[in-house]
This record gives structure tokens, sequence and C-alpha cells, in this order.
């Protein structure tokens, strides 16, 4: 983040939300979104980053070759992620062009959000420093292992040693528990979501109340 928008004194009250592939970040944060919580997702913003025209593709191509870029101007996202998951050297690289971008960008939208509190959707939160220090409060969607292969299998049509070798790269459960403010647990259905995103909507919203720079 950059310090202009992230001094003590102007930071907007938010709320860095994370959990593992799965655990229902999305879901929970669509529902937030509806009680009108800012979202900012930072994914999707790195995925805009390596569409054709994205902000990378540039650099991207000036690094790795035309080989990483599709017929479309796209990045070849299979291709880099072979790429990326052999070759630690080649990670560094992708994410020093990525990491800036996807920073100044994230400022960007959430200077121009509107809504009662700002929520950062964050996959790897817990795997940043940053992230970690930037965010007012952290929120971790949490949920059983079980819980995470049953959904991803089904949503992408993976096995499951493939979702295993995702789980198995992101961060643990527990260390997503142990830096986590708040807990959302989402082993279940959306009626069982739903009163504790009610409590912790109107925690957020007395904290923003309270926060020097609460309204955006
Ligand atoms: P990813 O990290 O893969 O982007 P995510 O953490 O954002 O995932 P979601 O996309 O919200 O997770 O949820 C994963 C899948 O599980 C989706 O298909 C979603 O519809 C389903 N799901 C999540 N939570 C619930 C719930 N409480 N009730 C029913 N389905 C759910």
């Amino acid at each position: 983040m950059n310090d202009t928008f992230f001094t003590a004194a102007s930071r907007p009250f938010s709320v860095g939300l994370t959990g593992g592939i799965g655990s229902g970040k999305t879901t929970v944060a669509n529902l937030f979104a509806e009680r009108g919580a800012a979202l900012i997702d930072t994914d999707a913003i790195a995925h805009q980053l390596t569409t054709p025209g994205g902000a990378a593709i540039a650099s991207i191509r000036a690094a790795f070759g035309d080989g990483f870029i599709d017929a479309d101007g796209a990045m070849d996202r299979a291709r880099m992620r072979a790429h990326v998951f052999a070759d630690a050297g080649a990670r560094q690289r992708l994410e020093s062009i990525l990491h800036p971008l996807i920073r100044s960008e994230t400022v960007r939208a959430a200077g121009e959000a509107h809504g009662d509190y700002l929520i950062f959707v964050v996959p790897l939160l817990v795997e940043s420093q940053q992230w970690r220090k930037r965010a007012s409060r952290i929120l971790v969607v949490d949920c059983t292992e079980e819980v995470q292969i049953a959904r991803v299998m089904q949503r992408n049509g993976m096995t499951r040693e493939q979702v295993q070798a995702i789980i198995a790269a992101q961060a643990t459960r527990a260390e997503r528990l142990a830096v986590a403010d708040d807990v959302i647990e989402n082993n279940l259905d959306t009626a069982a979501l739903l009163p504790q995103i009610e409590r912790l909507h109107a925690l957020y919203l007395s904290l923003a109340k309270t926060n020097r720079a609460g309204h955006l």
C-alpha cells in the first residue's frame, strides 16, 4: 500500500478478509456488501492486470517473452502457473511485476470506494506481512479441509489430489486463525452464516464510526 493513503491519521477503517481456497471468502464478502460494505477484491484486480490490455502485460512480455502471452494478448495463465511452480526465481520476477501494480490499483479502488467501511478480499493475506499491518482488522473465513476439498472439487471439477496440493501451498488453517481478529465459521449453509455476518457487520459499523477517518 502506498503510505499517502495508509498513514495512520487518514487510514479508513478496513477489514482484510481471507481464508483458504474454497473457504467461502467471496460468499461472505458478498453478504457484507449487501449490507453496505465496499468490497475490493485483490484477486479480481490481479486478474485484470493480466487480461488483454492489462497494465502488467507489457512487463510480462518483456520479462518472460512472447510465449507467455496468448493470441488474445492475455497472459497464458496455465503456462505461467506451470513455469512459476517449477522455478522460484521466475515466481519472484512475476511477483515483482504484479505486486506493485496490485498495490497501486488497490489504493486507487479504495480511494474511489463508497460504503460504510472497506473490505479487502485478500486470499494470501496471512502470507503477506504488508497486508497484516495495513488492515484495521483481520477476518478469517474458516472451514474444515474436507469442506474445502468437497467445494472446490465440485466447483472446479478438480481431483482431490489437485485441491490438496493447492491447500498445501497456502498458509495452514492454524496460521490463519492465529492472526485473526474475527472468525466466521463456514462449514454449513448460508443460513448458518447470516447471524455471524449480522454480528460482525454491527461491530464494523461501530468501529468505522469511531475510527478517525471512518467515513469514506
Ligand atoms: P476461492 O479461494 O477458490 O476463490 P472462496 O474462498 O472465495 O474461493 P467461495 O467461492 O465463496 O469461496 O465458495 C466456494 C464454493 O463453495 C462456491 O461454489 C460457493 O458457492 C460454495 N459455498 C461457500 N460457502 C457456502 C455456503 N455457506 N453455503 C453454500 N455454498 C457455499
